[in-house]
């Protein structure tokens, strides 16, 4: 499962569309459901991990930070 989203690239300098991976939640519920409710702690270390994952510019392969200064 593919993430997108939009912000500026300081490589291209231009806005551009972005994409990572995203996390799979329904294997990490299916786990969870199995093991009787302990995956849940590692799925929730991982979703908190997956927050920092840097972004990857379409254009120029480039991995960014999304800002989060909101622009005006
Ligand atoms: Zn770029």
């Amino acid at each position: 499962m593919l993430e997108s989203t939009y912000f500026f690239c300081p490589t291209c300098n231009i806005e551009r569309k972005f994409h990572r991976d995203g996390v799979n939640h329904v294997l990490h519920l299916v786990l969870g459901i199995l093991t009787g409710g302990l995956w849940l702690v590692s799925w929730l270390a991982l979703t908190i991990g997956h927050y920092y994952e840097p972004w990857t510019c379409n254009s120029c392969e480039r991995t960014h930070q999304r800002p989060t200064a909101v622009k005006k």
